[in-house]
């Protein structure tokens, strides 16, 4: 463990009886940072917070936090006794204590001046000074939110766990209140894990992420790193927009594709002639009107800011392309498009059947900008 390690998971699995439902999970947080656990509903997010928290054994593995060894095989230090604060999607604060006694609940025996010096400080810090007296019912739903993190973080706890803690609120509010929270917990220099199934929101707060999936970590890296680098086509898939491209290995830098053939700056795995696919993101082609390049579009979709549009090339692949929305067209027409890609994600081909591709070939290759 090096000076900055805050939060080590090596190797945990975790049960509900005979069932295994995380498996052999392991990250490392640093200090300060906040991590986020992301991934469909049901893919073991909570579970592993939940054993991170003291709530559940791990079956195999340890969890470690500023190296003492919190969860083994052997050992299992009680909840209250790991210094891990949480917040919660119920917001959960007690309602008939005042928003000072809320604040104050983990920190009662403190003495009362620096109790309410503690609550003025976090009150200031979460945007809401002066309602020391108010109680739960009177403040909106945002509002709440931000006591019940004031409350979590009001001890000083080693570490924050949030389990979906915005998803109950409106997608307005979240918008403004994800980097709020960020901030907050920045200036407090708090390591935190979110879980979330919400990738803006993960995106928005954390410093890395982890995509799961049934019980495993697929990639563990920034917010820029899973969308611009997936490590597998479950990564590619789940976060952002994105079509697959059919194409084959040229040479030891090179691809064949319906876009012509894309050099990469660095080795590829695979050898000539092996069949991969290209992930092309709505953000990699671009509108252009007078390219000789065309693609017919087969759908358009109208995202506020912006249109996706699907357009088909020559022998039928699919392209994502993003427009300003003064670029109005119908579906039918063809669109003008360019290439954009400056990097290149190529990842095996799955089995149709079982949806199984080999994980460890997986490639990420930069490219040089193309001209088509
Ligand atoms: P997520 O947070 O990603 O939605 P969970 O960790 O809540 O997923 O659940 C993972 C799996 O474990 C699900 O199949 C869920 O049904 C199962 N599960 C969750 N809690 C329990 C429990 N107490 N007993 C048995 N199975 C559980």
């Amino acid at each position: 463990m090096t000076a900055t390690e805050h939060l080590n998971l090596t190797d945990v699995t975790l049960a509900y009886g005979a069932t295994e439902i995380v498996h052999n999970v392991s990250l490392t947080l640093q200090h300060g940072e906040i991590g986020c656990l992301l991934g469909p509903s049901g893919c073991g997010k909570s579970t592993l917070l939940r054993a991170i928290a003291g709530f559940e054994p791990v079956k195999s593995g340890t969890i470690k936090m500023l190296g003492r060894c919190l969860s083994s095989k052997a050992e299992n230090v009680p909840t209250e006794k790991r210094n891990i604060g949480m917040v919660f999607q119920d917001i959960a604060l007690f309602p008939h204590l005042s928003i000072a006694d809320n604040i104050s609940f983990g920190i009662r025996d403190w003495v009362k001046s620096e109790q309410s010096k503690r609550v003025a400080e976090l009150l200031d810090l979460v945007g809401l000074p002066g309602v020391e007296a108010r109680y739960p019912h009177s403040l909106s739903g945002g509002q709440q939110q931000r006591i019940a993190l004031a409350r979590a973080i009001a001890p000083k706890p080693d570490l924050l766990l949030l389990d979906e803690p915005f998803s109950g609120l409106d997608a307005n509010l979240r918008e403004t209140l994800v980097p709020e929270i960020r901030d907050i917990l920045k200036h407090e220099s708090m390591s935190a894990i979110l879980v979330t199934h919400d990738q803006m929101e993960a995106f928005a707060m954390a410093d890395k992420v982890a995509v799961m999936q049934q019980g495993v970590i697929q990639q563990w890296g920034t917010a820029f790193n899973i969308y611009h680098e997936p490590k597998t086509r479950f990564v590619a898939d789940f976060i952002g927009l994105g079509e697959f491209l059919q194409a084959t290995i040229k040479d030891e830098y090179s691809v064949d594709s319906a876009l012509g053939c894309l050099i990469g700056d660095e080795p590829l795995k695979y050898a000539p002639g092996t069949p991969v696919e290209l992930l092309i993101r709505p953000d990699d082609i671009q509108h252009a009107e007078n390219s000789p390049l065309t693609g017919k579009i087969v759908s358009k979709w109208f995202r506020g800011s912006h249109y996706l549009y699907h357009v088909q090339l020559e022998h039928g692949e699919i392209l994502p392309c993003i427009t300003a929305c003064h670029h109005d067209h119908n579906v039918g027409e063809d669109l003008g498009i360019s290439i954009e890609l400056d990097h290149l994600v190529v990842l095996p081909i799955c089995d149709p059947e079982t949806g199984v591709c080999d994980l460890q070939e997986a490639e990420v290759v930069q490219a040089q900008a193309i001209n088509l």
